[in-house]
């Protein structure tokens, strides 16, 4: 039995390999640019405060600082909901990340900013 299938962009109906799975280039090629354009949405915002953190923490790394209150001026903008990874570490305090930046809460401050 021959199973019909169709183009995922237009809906043709294909012939030809049966991994086929589009028409054309052009209706391939419109299919992944939306698809793309949907990742990007997506991730943008959240990606925007990551990089936003990230300059906090490189400005107050580079002023020598490896404490510093989430109050402080210094990191008005910063966000400490969002943090690229996390390191649970038993006995220890928890270590977070952003990017090459590692640090620590402790009291209402970003402690031990470590860069990688
Ligand atoms: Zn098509």
């Amino acid at each position: 039995m021959v199973m019909e299938r169709f183009c995922r962009e237009c809906g043709a109906p294909l012939s030809g390999r049966s991994d086929k799975q589009f028409c054309c280039g052009e209706c391939r090629t419109s299919y992944h640019n939306r698809n793309y354009d949907k990742e990007k949405k997506g991730t943008a915002g959240v990606n925007r405060i990551l990089k936003a953190n990230r300059r906090l923490l490189e400005a107050v790394y580079a002023a020598g600082l490896r404490r510093i209150s989430l109050k402080d001026k210094r990191l008005r903008g910063y966000d400490e909901r969002y943090f690229t990874s996390v390191e649970h570490r038993p006995l220890r305090r928890t270590r977070y990340y952003c990017y090459e930046f590692s640090f620590q809460i402790r009291g209402g401050c970003i402690c031990a900013l470590a860069k990688h």
